[in-house]
């Protein structure tokens, strides 16, 4: 589904992973779905993942796991919070959170601690955090199938670079792609997507200008742009991703880095499950 929408006299297409009714939000199903259908056919009885206590991903994994009968573990960062939803989505889902030291987690693909869950859950299909490997990029290059692929400029969100790097390996590409980091610092970031990719395209690139602070940070201005597009447009964006993503966007086309003629798709990532976790942490 795509939505077009005028910014300055430029038409964005805005391709909706939000509002396709798949049954995990957004680009988690493709990351996800090469990976389930791998832990079902191998018959692993349980995943596990880990990450952040207001993470996507591992509420993503919690559902798909629910929807398709594996036992979950969430391998989290930090101390529990009953009161923080998204942790209490994830439980609902049979997820069972196991929590670490900020200081265990660096070491949380350590043989010894992922030995101690398959003595206790049994064989475990390993999902990296973020979730991020090659059966995630197969699902992620299907993103695009469908839909004519004649833009100038494709445009998305970059945490761990999964779905940049699935766009990019599209078939038959010509346009150029931007993926937005919206992490501070971590500029190894191209070499990781050049690493996951196995097509030669190099029409893409990644713009490290938008993080706003760093990952889940924000400001006032990201708030307001949020509001704004909201009442604008009828699109609800996310406030750790595609609100980065489509500020960016407005921010290249006002600076005319993005020429008013050129062609554009953005991809709205999904993420919504994210501003509950977002209001509870900022006390909005
Ligand atoms: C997870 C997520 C991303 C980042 O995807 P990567 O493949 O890790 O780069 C982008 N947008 C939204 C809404 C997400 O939830």
């Amino acid at each position: 589904m795509i939505s077009s929408i005028q910014f300055k006299n430029t038409n964005i297409d805005v391709l909706r992973l939000d509002a396709m009714n798949l049954p995990v939000g957004g680009n988690k199903f493709y990351k996800l779905k090469y990976n389930i259908a791998e832990a079902l056919e191998m018959n692993f009885p349980s995943l596990i993942t880990f990450g952040g206590a207001f993470s996507n991903h591992v509420c993503a994994v919690a559902l798909a796991g629910k929807l398709n009968n594996l036992k979950t573990i969430g391998v989290i960062r930090g101390e529990d919070d009953t009161n923080n939803p998204t942790l209490n989505f994830c439980r609902e889902q049979g997820m069972f959170l196991h929590f670490m030291s900020r200081e265990d987690y660096k070491n949380k693909y350590d043989e010894n601690f992922i030995d101690a869950c398959i003595n206790k859950f049994g064989d475990i299909y390993l999902l990296p955090e973020g979730g991020t490997n090659a059966l995630a990029l197969k699902g992620t290059s299907e993103i695009l199938t469908g839909i004519d692929i004649q833009y100038d400029h494709i445009i998305c969100a970059v945490g761990t670079g999964g779905t940049l790097a699935g766009i990019i390996s599209t078939p038959d590409l010509r346009s150029k792609v931007t993926g937005i980091s919206v992490l501070k610092g971590d500029t190894n970031l191209s070499e990781k997507v050049s690493s996951l990719l196995d097509v030669e395209n190099e029409n893409w690139e990644i713009n490290y200008n938008y993080h706003l602070g760093g990952y889940a940070k924000y400001n006032t201005e990201l708030m307001e742009f949020i509001l704004q597009f909201e009442k604008t447009y009828s699109i609800l964006l996310d406030p750790v991703y595609t609100g980065k993503v489509f500020y960016a966007i407005f921010d290249m086309i006002d600076k005319k880095q993005i020429a008013p003629d050129q062609k554009i798709l953005a991809i709205h990532t999904g993420g919504l499950q994210g501003w509950a976790g977002w209001k509870y942490r900022y006390n909005k």
